[in-house]
């Protein structure tokens, strides 16, 4: 049932070679022949987002609130097939895919209530003061427009939330620009599907066809061709640091230079207090076990990096933890490349001559396996050592052990930029970890109390990003309706006759936003 085409402008068309996808859970390839893309593939997708993006741009909220809608509602009728092919292209069970698809729609609606409800318009108005001394100020007006033709890659570990339809997609879309999705070679069927739901999508609601395009990689050229492509004014990224950074470094060498959006790697430190500890020890060890193994560990926002004092509540913590772990054995991780890196990382860590092993990894040499592993090490010698902060993609985790509690705030210093960072404290701890606080401001996109940073909630006042190396713009987000910002940019409009403004600018209101007219809120009625 799958073509395996490239979905450009509304034609599925073939390229000059092809590729398949892997099974990891057996190691085979899957039957579908893929086509291969190509630089002009690229062009002509880019060309026709590019024809469509004043109008797409232009478009009252509501219509394209509707869009993103049958979106979500053509994804759910293709729930079962979805299911189906994107177990065996990632390996992840049928629940965790139900439930990403969940999230999925989820998120796609989510923006279509929020660009409806208006206040990412940013709508601003200040009136004209002719009399005004000594000079009349005229009337300025200012609002967010559409960037224009976005580019999105999407991630291995999440086929549906950051794939196809996924965050960014929804995002730009919401945001008025149409899309160029750059497949990802670990669930190109998946792909497909979902870019067939976005195709019903656009004839239900009468979209223009360059509003979306699927262009499957097969080659790297693809990806580098879509964010050089002059057309393209902004890219979103998942994935690693290397290949986000490369990405990243086109994007902003080109003649005209553009925002990539990349969200890459981190450890997700995690610093357990010692009242905590002292209180709760093998119950906080059980939650990070969870955490930890979720997915086979393939999370961004994985607690890979633990940090605690040294004595007996941490050995207890640690013998748990080792103790669960230990149970779990070799599961398929979702590539060979994942699992290959995963394998390397965590050899490098068992080697380290600072390093203790409290765990081994233990696989049962599946296809691309990995296991659990936990490391040991002193907060000096993690920070002598700056090759023991590498991410491992991965259910590991490294445990740094401080002699004090101030060296604890002094390593909370050195910490480079993070998705999240967690505190685990009773009220006891309240002083050390408001010492924290602001390290770990300056380091994260998101801080926790007593929680577990896996897991990414579709809010309003959600921040999934944080400083380089989680993110290349540490102003953004790439998940919560505050993504939508990455995708416009602000526009005044001077002394402009009412029947020239857009609609959230006139004076009547008549896409009834919120709008800050002379320094004062003024509520839709
Ligand atoms: P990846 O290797 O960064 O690939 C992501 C996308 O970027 C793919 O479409 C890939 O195309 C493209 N790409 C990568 N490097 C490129 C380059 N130099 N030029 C052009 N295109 C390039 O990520 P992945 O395959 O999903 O996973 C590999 C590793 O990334 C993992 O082991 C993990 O460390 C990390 N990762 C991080 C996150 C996160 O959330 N931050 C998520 C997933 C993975 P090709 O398929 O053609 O290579």
């Amino acid at each position: 049932m799958l073509n395996g085409q490239h979905y450009i402008a509304g034609e599925w068309l073939n390229g000059p070679d092809v590729f398949q996808a892997d099974n990891p859970s057996t190691g085979e390839k899957l039957p579908t022949k893929f086509q291969h893309g190509t630089e002009e593939l690229v062009d002509q997708a880019v060309q026709a987002a590019n024809a469509c993006a004043e109008e797409f741009a232009a478009m009252l909220p509501a219509k394209r609130a509707a869009f993103l809608r049958a979106i979500a509602d053509e994804i759910d009728a293709r729930g079962d097939e979805i299911t189906e092919i994107g177990n065996l292209e990632s390996a992840l069970p049928a629940a965790r895919l139900t439930g990403e698809r969940g999230r999925t729609v989820g998120q796609l609606r989510f923006f279509a209530d929020w660009i409806e409800e208006g206040s990412w318009f940013e709508a601003r108005i200040e009136t004209a003061q002719p009399d005004r001394q000594p000079l009349p100020k005229p009337d300025i007006r200012v609002m967010h427009k559409a960037l224009g033709p976005v580019g999105v890659f999407g991630a291995s570990n999440f086929p549906l939330a950051f794939s196809t339809a996924g965050g960014d997609t929804a995002s730009a879309l919401a945001a008025g620009c149409p899309v160029v999705f750059k497949g990802h070679a670990a669930h190109p069927g998946t792909s497909e599907v979902v870019a067939k739901a976005i195709e019903a999508a656009i004839k239900k609601t009468g979209m223009p066809k360059g509003v979306f395009s699927l262009i499957h990689g097969g080659t790297r050229k693809v990806g580098q061709a879509l964010v050089a492509h002059p057309l393209i004014k902004a890219v979103g990224f998942t994935g690693s640091t290397g290949g986000g950074r490369a990405l990243f470094d086109i994007a902003v060498s080109r003649p005209e230079p553009i925002p990539f959006y990349g969200e890459l790697g981190s450890n997700n430190p995690v610093f357990l207090m010692p009242h905590a500890m002292g209180a709760k020890a093998v119950e906080i060890a059980k939650g990070w076990v969870g955490s930890l193994t979720m997915g086979v560990g393939q999370f961004c926002t994985n607690p890979g990096l633990l940090i605690a004092l040294k004595g007996a509540d941490l050995d207890a913590f640690v013998e748990t933890a080792a103790a669960e772990l230990g149970q779990v054995g070799g599961a398929a991780m979702l590539t060979d490349r994942v699992s290959s890196a995963y394998h390397h990382v965590t050899d490098a860590m068992a080697g380290h001559a600072k390093v203790t092993c409290a765990l081994k990894r233990r696989d049962n040499d599946g296809p691309f396996e990995g296991s659990p592993a936990i490391f040991r090490t002193t907060a000096a010698d993690w920070q002598a050592n700056p090759e023991l902060a590498e991410e491992m993609f991965g259910p590991a985790g490294i445990i740094v052990e401080c002699d004090t509690p101030e060296e604890m705030v002094a390593l909370s210093a050195t910490l480079i930029g993070q998705l999240t960072a967690t505190i685990h404290m009773i009220d006891a701890d309240a002083e050390l970890a408001g010492k924290l606080r602001p390290a770990l401001e300056k380091c994260a996109g998101r801080i926790l109390i007593n929680g577990w940073p896996t897991g990414v909630e579709v809010c309003h006042s959600m921040v999934h990003g944080g400083p380089y190396p989680a993110s290349t713009d540490s102003r953004a987000t790439s998940v919560g309706s505050l993504a939508i910002k990455r995708f416009i940019r602000p526009v005044s409009y001077q002394a402009f006759p009412d029947a020239l403004l857009p609609e959230a600018l006139k004076d009547a209101n008549p896409l009834n936003i919120p709008r800050l007219v002379n320094g004062k809120w003024q509520m839709p009625k």
